[in-house]
């Protein structure tokens, strides 16, 4: 399967979460077996060569989970508020849809730890930028971005200056 028919799986849901947005819900390519493993492989070749990759909940650990295991290295796990015994970092950030919180867990990276940030979809920017900002702070050499789907409008590349950001489709 080719990687365009692959990404042909993700769906467009409109009026979500609110009147006049487009949600696209990765749920049918996740749910797709060709689909899936080609959107992995293609998400391990853009995220090059890091010790390390991280995510943020929910549909990011799952990309990434996977990513990490064809590449045969870890993943660290970005939890929002609230859910962790033990937290090494803390950022509050804008959504496109309101404002969250995300944590990092103790002793997630090391310093010098070469990181790649993978995700489903960049949209402001926002989450991203403070998952950099986590991983940053606790000492980890963030080297690049993945995603599967830019929402170009919202402008979210912006905010990653020249952070290097693989993107499999823009929208
Ligand atoms: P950002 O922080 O505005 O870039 O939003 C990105 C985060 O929100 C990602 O972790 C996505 O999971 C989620 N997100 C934003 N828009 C969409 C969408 O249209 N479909 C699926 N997830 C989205």
């Amino acid at each position: 399967m080719k990687l365009d028919d692959a990404l042909d799986q993700i769906a467009e849901l409109p009026d979500f979460p609110e009147p006049g947005v487009v949600f696209r819900d990765l749920t049918p390519l996740f749910g797709h077996p060709k689909a899936f493993s080609v959107v992995i492989d293609a998400l391990a070749d853009a995220v090059g060569e890091v010790d390390q990759l991280a995510a943020v909940e929910a549909r990011g650990f799952v990309l990434a989970a996977a990513v990490a295991y064809a590449k045969g290295i870890g993943v660290t796990l970005v939890r929002k508020a609230g859910k962790l015994p033990s937290v090494a970092g803390r950022v509050d950030y804008q959504l496109e849809y309101g404002t969250a919180t995300l944590e990092l867990p103790a002793d997630a990276v090391r310093t010098g730890q070469r990181v790649a940030i993978v995700d489903d979809v960049l949209a402001t920017g926002g989450t991203v930028a403070a998952t950099r900002e986590l991983l940053t702070e606790a000492g980890a050499d963030v080297r690049s971005v993945a995603v599967v789907l830019e929402l170009a409008a919202l402008g979210g590349r912006d905010k990653l200056g020249d952070l290097p950001l693989h993107v499999l489709r823009t929208v």
